[in-house]
């Protein structure tokens, strides 16, 4: 019931208050409330979520910055399990601008060959089969099949469907576990990190305050 000028004082008062070292605008917003708008009034050094510009340009720039969560969280994954970023060829399905988009980056900065997929991509297929490392982030449950795969690949699923109170990934899981190296399961793996990586980069934006 907030309106879009409470919601904008309320993230003014968050920004100005000492004790607050980062804010989350949970998006998408309700209908009729301007999200870009409401976002430009949290302060860059508050941006928890990675999500605004300065960050966004930061990290094209390869620059220390906030990391919107979810992407964060993919690297912390294939790191955590030693699996080597740079020289392989990573795929992305998906381009939007808190997943695809920033884990793209992140992949080029690691030094892989990053090729970006998206609904008006040609012959999936002939990219994600020569992909070393996936990340899938599409929204349609089962989207990235067994035969779309090479042998040993190692697949991140981003996506969340909800289907009849189950919840699925982007991929067909069942059938890609006997074929790939490592791939992330649904519910677990990709979820958890992004909570997890959300109280890491506050942690960060913390530190920075107090340098
Ligand atoms: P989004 O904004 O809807 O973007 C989906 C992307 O998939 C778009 O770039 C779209 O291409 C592409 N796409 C759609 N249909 C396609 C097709 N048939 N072939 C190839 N590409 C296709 O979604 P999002 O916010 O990135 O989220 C993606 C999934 O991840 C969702 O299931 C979401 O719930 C989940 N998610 C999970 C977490 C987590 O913490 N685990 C966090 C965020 C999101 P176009 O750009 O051309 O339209």
């Amino acid at each position: 019931t907030a309106t879009e000028n409470e919601v904008i004082e309320k993230v003014k008062s968050l920004s100005s208050d000492d004790s607050i070292d980062g804010i989350l605008v949970q998006l998408p917003l309700p209908k009729g409330m301007d999200e870009k708008k409401v976002l430009s009034f949290i302060p860059p050094e508050k941006d928890v979520d990675g999500f605004l510009p300065q960050s966004i340009g930061n990290l094209a720039l390869n620059e220390p910055t906030s990391v919107a969560c979810t992407p964060k969280g993919i690297i912390e994954i294939l790191k955590e399990y030693n699996i080597k970023i740079a020289g392989k060829n990573a795929v992305v399905i998906g381009r939007s601008n808190i997943v695809g988009k920033p884990i793209a980056m992140l992949l080029l900065n690691e030094n892989a060959t990053v090729t970006v997929c998206h609904s008006k991509t040609e012959n999936i297929s002939s990219y994600t089969k020569k992909a070393d490392i996936i990340v899938c982030a599409v929204g349609k449950a089962r989207f990235l099949t067994a035969d779309m795969v090479k042998k040993g690949a190692v697949v991140i699923d981003v996506g969340i469907n909800r289907n009849s109170g189950k919840i699925e990934g982007d991929v067909d899981f069942d059938n890609l576990l006997g074929k790939v190296s490592y791939i992330t399961p649904v519910p677990g793996g990709v979820g958890p990190m992004t909570i997890a990586m959300l109280l890491s980069n506050t942690l960060e934006l913390s530190k920075r305050k107090l340098l």
